[in-house]
């Protein structure tokens, strides 16, 4: 549990993406990772090896 009383209110703030990679489309079947194309949906891009369409990291 983050200790939230020491450092107030209003510094949580725009914290809250679970992506630490936004540039990145990752299978999440063997976790192979590729370089995330501007204007390129992740789930357009298929694993070559297991042909699952890709997720953003
Ligand atoms: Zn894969």
């Amino acid at each position: 549990m983050p200790d939230q009383s020491t450092q107030g209110s209003g510094r949580n703030k725009a914290k809250k993406r679970k992506n630490n990679n936004p540039s990145a489309c990752v299978c999440p079947r063997c976790g192979f990772e590729i370089e995330k194309t501007a204007g390129v949906n992740c789930r357009s891009i298929k694993c070559p090896e297991c042909r699952v369409p890709l997720m953003g990291k």
